[in-house]
């Protein structure tokens, strides 16, 4: 390639002993083997990293340092709303260590959402729950079980979620697994979805092109019948008791509303445990105190939630 600066011999080689080590490539295999490809697929690796980086500094205008300081993703004023109508949590740890990521579809209510927090709140409160992984739940989840712990075991409850509410929510989810996916790659370790309707096979034909397709293979769909296939991967006592644990988190007004893990060693409340107080205490009777985190916690510029939601 003419004018191209070319990778150095021993970056190109470190690559290729890594893609080949790992199987995504293979001797014998009809393209992608030779060190232009190679190169490419190097460079290729690189851009992810400068998307990744720009989109880190610059989204909703401020940035995602600066949107995690200002929403800690457990401890926010629309909190309770948001884990009421928008119920995506995390909850402890399965057998192997990895943070459980609890999606309860039927649960979601945008418009009875959207009377206590703004799209444009809510879309943020999205991306600090996204960001929470790499920076607090993940590290945590590692230190509890002493070796690295890379990815999520997400379960998706489908009980009485109807096509309706797909419709509704579809945009948003879409956008959702979106960010996830470029921003915040191979995260899901394994996604099971209980409770599949029959209707299922319509919404999966949708969804399905929105996953990579290594994501693709790690989903298991299960009926009514998934409780003991969640048990032999779940300890009773780390499963909500809606999922056929033991689990019901009472201190916390329930499960749902708790996000117990490790990760919640050394936080002040819900808020983070490095010398901030925690802006907001869910049952707080303080109205002063809501209102001056409300104000600090709105950015001054808010970008605009992708336009097919709304429309
Ligand atoms: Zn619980």
């Amino acid at each position: 390639m003419p004018g191209e600066p070319s990778a150095p011999a021993d970056t190109l080689r470190a690559f290729r002993e890594q893609v080949f080590s790992e199987g995504i490539l293979h001797e014998g295999d009809t393209i992608g083997t030779d060190d232009e490809t190679l190169f490419f697929d190097l460079k290729a690796s690189k851009k992810m990293i400068k998307d990744c980086q720009d989109w880190r500094r610059t989204v909703e205008g401020v940035g995602i340092d600066e949107l995690y300081r200002r929403i800690d993703p457990f401890d926010y004023p629309e909190r309770e709303a948001v884990f009421d109508c928008w119920p995506m949590w995390f909850h402890k740890t399965d057998k192997k260590g990895r943070p459980l990521n609890i999606h309860y579809f039927s649960g979601m209510n945008l418009p009875k959402l959207y009377k206590e927090c703004t799209p444009e709140k809510h879309w943020q409160t999205v991306l600090v729950n996204c960001e929470s992984l790499p920076r607090e739940i993940l590290p945590a989840a590692s230190r509890k079980a002493g070796k690295p712990i890379g990815t999520v075991f997400v379960i998706v409850d489908l009980k009485g979620f109807g096509l309706s509410q797909f419709w509704q929510m579809k945009a948003l989810a879409r956008n959702s697994f979106q960010v996830s996916q470029d921003y915040f790659p191979e995260t899901m370790g394994q996604l099971a979805i209980v409770n599949a309707p029959s209707t299922f096979t319509a919404i999966w034909a949708i969804i399905k092109p929105w996953l990579s397709k290594a994501t693709a293979e790690k989903v298991d769909i299960l009926g009514h019948n998934y409780k003991d296939v969640l048990l032999k991967l779940v300890d009773a006592d780390a499963l909500p008791t809606s999922l056929g644990g033991t689990c019901e988190c009472p201190e916390y007004g329930g499960c749902h509303m708790s996000c117990p893990g490790p990760w919640l060693d050394g936080r002040v409340g819900w808020g983070p445990g490095n010398g901030k107080e925690p802006i907001y205490t869910s049952g707080s009777t303080d109205e002063s105190q809501a209102t001056t985190a409300a104000s600090d916690g709105t950015p001054e510029s808010v970008a605009k939630v992708n336009s097919d939601e709304t429309g």
